[in-house]
């Protein structure tokens, strides 16, 4: 540094390095991914790659790839049996729902101080650092509508980026394991609504594929029991790694968002435990399926805005799964109304501030599985 206190920009480069390496430092120690990933929220110089950031834990390596994304794998050596699951964690792709990140840091924590071994290669993300340090669901773009390429179609933008990258993260991962390997993603959120039922999951459409009875056990072993069928292709990170590594994946919604700290970890700790069994090969004492255990929604269709004229009778503050009786008339638009006509009927999603063509609400009405 020279004399004057002027910084040149390679003491700026210089700082920052050695910020980054006393911060990384630390998380090997403590395993705080939360802090390091704040505090480096653009990324860093040093990648995972060629084993820079990587370091090792009880029978397993740790490898830092980029900020938010870490891998853990077990060393193959220490397993007798080949591990036969692949599992992404992923957490905060909207920034504002910390109770995912602070499940993900848990578990992770865990892992760092060795108090869990795991037994299957995972790969842990915490979705957007700009929108968790800005404690926003996201900065420009909703970052859950931009997987499956779709972020090629938006300006430049962080979340463009960052669906591109995640999109790489969780394809180079899966790549990476053999034929007879299952994989396995669970996004996790909160909701920005209240919900009838606190707790919820949406399963990615799954085309001519059967739905999964053991993942909805294992969705209500979470604490999970209402879940609502995909009934089309989406944008949605769990959409993505379902359809493109025929991953069992869900959307999964906790609860409330709420920010950091103020989360009651307990509520979310059967979702913690059952997540940590799963990495670490542990018994999952899952029960066999039983449609009475489960609220199951199929989807009926969008209410769609078409016109300026739209106007939708579903009160902003609506709880999603609301239910309505038939012929309940739920929007008006330019010579059409919408007319509810399924007992059951439910809305989810509801939001009238969506431009014309776009979805303003849906509505599913209650399943069972044969
Ligand atoms: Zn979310």
């Amino acid at each position: 540094m020279k004399n004057d206190n002027t910084l040149t920009s390679q003491d700026l480069t210089d700082i920052s390095a050695d910020e980054f390496t006393q911060a990384y430092q630390q998380f090997v120690k403590a395993g705080d991914l939360i802090s390091l990933t704040r505090q480096f929220e653009q990324g860093f110089a040093q990648t995972g790659k060629d084993n820079q950031l990587s370091f090792n834990v009880k029978d397993a390596k740790v490898s830092l790839l980029d900020t938010g994304i870490l891998l853990v794998e077990p060393e193959s050596s220490a397993t007798s049996d080949k591990p036969s699951k692949r599992i992404v964690i992923s957490s905060g792709i909207h920034g504002n729902e910390t109770a995912p990140i602070e499940i993900v840091q848990q578990i992770i924590s865990d892992i760092v101080t060795q108090n869990i071994q795991v037994k299957h290669p995972t790969l842990f993300i915490m979705g957007h650092p700009v929108a968790m340090n800005i404690a926003k669901r996201f900065q420009t773009e909703n970052l859950n509508r931009l997987f499956c390429g779709k972020h090629q179609a938006i300006e430049p933008c962080f979340e463009k980026y960052r669906a591109e990258k995640l999109e790489k993260y969780v394809s180079d991962f899966f790549n990476a394991g053999t034929s007879d390997v299952t994989n396995y993603h669970y996004d996790l959120h909160t909701a920005i609504r209240s919900s009838k039922y606190e707790k919820f999951a949406i399963y990615p459409y799954q085309g001519d594929k059967p739905w999964d009875k053991e993942q909805l056990s294992f969705m209500a072993a979470c604490g999970v029991n209402t879940i609502l069928f995909g009934h089309g292709p989406t944008g949605t990170f769990s959409y993505y790694s379902s359809a493109n590594f025929k991953a069992h994946a869900f959307t999964v919604e906790l609860g409330k968002v709420r920010p950091f700290g103020e989360n009651d970890m307990a509520n979310f700790q059967a979702a913690t435990d059952k997540l940590t069994a799963l990495v670490c090969n542990k018994d999952l004492s899952l029960k066999d399926f039983d449609n009475n255990d489960f609220n199951l929604f199929e989807a009926l269709g969008d209410i769609t805005k078409v016109s300026d004229n739209f106007k939708l009778y579903v009160d902003d503050a609506a709880s999603n799964f609301t239910d309505y009786p038939v012929g309940t008339v739920l929007s008006t638009d330019t010579g059409e109304e919408y007319r509810t006509t399924k007992p059951g009927e439910s809305v989810v999603f509801p939001n009238a501030n969506v431009g014309n063509g776009q979805r303003a609400a849906l509505m599913v009405v209650p399943s069972t599985l044969s």
